[in-house]
Parts: C-alpha cells; structure tokens; sequence
C-alpha cells in the first residue's frame, strides 16, 4: 500500500511530455498556457481621460476653488475613440470623456462635475476646483508595459486573465490539449436512471460526478455504458475505452473479491499495473495502470470514495497532462468549529462544509457510500491516522468548486 504523496509522484512522473494546440481566446476559459504571452503593447495603450470632464493643464487651474473660478476657453472635443489634433496650451481645455485621449499639452483631467458652463457662453468652461498634475488621467502604460508577461506556460486560464490577453489584442493562443477521458462504470448491480431495478440493483452515479469532475479539470469527458461483473465484458469495455480515449477511469471492481475483474481485464488487454492500494480513508483500493502512453485509473465503486480519489489522484494527473503547474486542490486555512477524529489506520479525508468566517463543521455521515454528506460538503479536511483534533484547531481545507 502506498502513502499518497508517492502514488501521486509516480501518477505525475507517468503523464507524457505536452501536446499543445491553437485555440481561440474566446474559448480559451480553463485552458492551460502552453506558450509565453508578452505584452505586444502598453496598457492603457495612450493616456487617457478617467473621467467624463475636461482636459487641461494643472498650472493652469492650482487657484481654482467654488468661490475663485478659473475661466478656461474650450477649444475642442474628444469623444472616446476620436482624438484631437491640436494642443491644449494656457488658458484653454478639451472637452473628454472617460476614456478619451489625452489632448498634447494638457496633464490633468478636471471632472465635469467641478465645472460649470454659464448660460450663453457654451465655449467657456468655469472651473470649480483644482487638479494635480496626471489627475484623473490614466497613464500609458501604467497598467502593463510593452513585453511584460500577460501569461506564462502552465497557467490555467480564468475569465480574468483572458479578459487582459484580449486587451492585449490576442486572438488566439497555444493551449494543451485535453486528454479524452473515458467513464466506465462498473458492477452487475448497475442500472441507469429510468431503468426499473430488481431486487439488489442500484442506480448509478459515480460518472455523473466523475464527468463533471473532469471537465472541471479542463480535460474531456466520454461516458460508457455500464460494464456488469464479467471478465470478458470488462475486457471489451476497456478495449474500446482504449481505443477511444487517453485516459480511462473505471469505478468499482478494484477491490479484492473474486467479482473485481477490472485489473485481471486490463493486464489481459496489454496493460499493466503500476501500483494498486492507497493508504487514504476512502478510497484505499485504487488502481494505476498503464498501457504505453495512455492510463488507466481504477477507481473504488463506493461513490465518495471514488470522488475522493478522482480529486487526489486522478485531476492532478489530468492537469498535469495538459500542462498545468499547480495540479493540487486548493488549500485555506479554516478553523474546526466541532472535533474531527480519525481513530483508524489511513489519513482520513473528511468531508466538511466550511462556513463563510472560515469555520470547519462535519457535513455528516463519513462512511463512504454516504452521499448525503458529499452533498452538503465544499470541503475535504486530511485527518492523520490515530488524531483527534478539538474544536478551534486550525486546520487546511481543501476545495474542490
Ligand atoms: P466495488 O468497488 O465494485 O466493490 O463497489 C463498492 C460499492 O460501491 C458497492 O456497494 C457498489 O454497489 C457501489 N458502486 C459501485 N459502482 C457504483 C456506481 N457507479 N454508482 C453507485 N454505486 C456504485
Ligand atoms: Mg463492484
């Protein structure tokens, strides 16, 4: 039985070298950077007006308060995405909206709402209140430089990220590809929802919660039939998993009895086993095996337990497949609001609901069928083997949302 940190390392020391691929930036959300992404430009790209208001030089208007106005001649007018080819010299102002550019010669923006305009004299403007030099301008620049690195190779992309690369003037970018991941579930007792169950027969759920896994992993998913508790329909189902994807995750049949039939299947189609067996409560009879480039992962049937160790084991290797840097789940710190126990033999991943002032509770029944308790749970705390831990301990929370 390995401990997870070295089942992880030998997962990740497996994943073959990056494929990458264009996409567009529109549909780059989630992907991994495949490529450095410098700046071809400065942010702001010219200076410009913050503010809908007036251009102007500050020297002129250092005087200007409610009861000592400044009388400044308008000469012009900018709307945002115009631009004004004369100068704003002494005594005179540019009519700008926010995002305007700066007229030459003005360094500050007065804003419209400490200015006034007198009845009949629609080209003076009358100053309320003083500006400091580069007031209410945003300067080139002063956001990005020209060259700087807008995204780095192995940075999975968020709305916010491809909202500065298309500001940037990006279009596309080179991503890593996301490996197609196969969702086989497997156990004679298996039915689908809609189905009418016999005595004994169960509905399935762990590709449900495995595809949505996945593809919050940024990779693939492709849903197969339900395999039932044979050896030659194991080995037909992971033949065609073969065939059709990079990576194949199996749930249920890892275990020890005489009905497990998923790594004698795999072994008899040309794979083999890396390792079998984590010591991690749940999810200890999990599986690695590989066959050249591409992986099987044999998950525990028990629905939590499958879950658990999709997010330990297997979304790392799918990061990491398509190039990603950090493959953990998110870790913060929390406080236990209740005690957790771990009085067995294996770390213990429990499941909890962190509430928003950080505090840790239970989200209840721990057994690993138990889904209730996925269900309310936003979090997994790791419990050490043989540790009770009280009330106010602080604790590292890992989430998976
Ligand atoms: P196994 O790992 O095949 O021994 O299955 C362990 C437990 O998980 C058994 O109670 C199974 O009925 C249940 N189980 C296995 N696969 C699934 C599934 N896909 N959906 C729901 N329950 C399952
Ligand atoms: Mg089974």
């Amino acid at each position: 039985m390995l401990e997870l940190e070295e089942a992880l390392e030998r997962i990740l020391a497996a994943v073959p070298p990056l494929v990458s691929e264009r996409v567009v930036l529109a549909e780059a959300n989630g992907r991994v950077v495949a490529e450095q992404l410098p700046s071809p430009i400065d942010l702001p790209l010219f200076d410009n007006s913050a503010m809908d208001g007036y251009a102007v030089r500050a020297e002129d208007v250092t005087s200007a308060k409610p009861d000592t106005q400044v009388r400044l001649r308008l000469i012009g007018r900018v709307a945002a995405g115009g631009s004004f080819a004369g100068e704003v010299s002494a005594s005179t102002c540019v009519r700008l909206f926010t995002g305007s550019p700066l007229p030459r010669g003005a360094d500050a923006v007065v804003m419209q709402e400490d200015t006034r305009v007198e009845t009949g004299q629609a080209d003076e403007i009358l100053v309320l209140d003083s500006a400091k030099p580069w007031e209410n301008v945003r300067l080139r620049g002063e956001d990005v430089k020209r060259g700087a690195m807008l995204a780095d190779t192995g940075e999975v992309l968020t709305a916010g990220r491809i909202s500065l690369l298309g500001s940037a003037g990006y279009g596309a970018l080179s991503v890593g590809r996301r490996p197609a991941v196969g969702l086989l579930a497997t156990g004679s007792e298996l039915k689908e929802a809609g189905q009418t169950l016999s005595p004994g027969q169960i509905y399935e759920s762990n590709r449900l919660s495995l595809a949505i896994l996945v593809r919050r992993a940024g990779a693939v998913a492709r849903v197969f039939p339900l395999v039932p508790d044979a050896l030659v329909s194991t080995r037909e189902a992971l033949t065609e998993g073969l065939d059709k994807c990079d990576i194949i995750v199996t749930s249920g049949g890892v275990s020890v009895g005489e009905m497990d039939f998923v790594k004698r299947a795999w072994e008899e189609i040309g794979g083999s086993l890396q390792f079998w067996k984590v010591a991690i409560k749940p999810g200890r009879p999990f599986v690695f095996g590989r066959c050249w480039e591409k992986f099987l992962f044999g998950l525990p049937g028990n629905p939590v337990s499958a879950f658990v160790t999709f997010l330990l084991l297997v979304r790392p290797a799918l990061l990491r497949w398509q190039g990603a840097r950090e493959v953990g789940l998110l870790s913060h710190p929390a406080v236990l609001a209740e005690p957790l126990a771990n009085p067995g033999q294996r770390r213990h991943f429990v499941r909890v609901k962190v509430d928003a002032d950080g505090k840790v509770y239970s989200a209840g029944l721990q057994a690993s069928h138990a889904l209730s308790s996925l269900a309310s749970a936003n979090a997994l705390v790791d419990v050490p083997p043989g540790v009770s831990l009280s009330a106010g301990t602080p604790v590292a929370v890992l989430r998976w949302e």
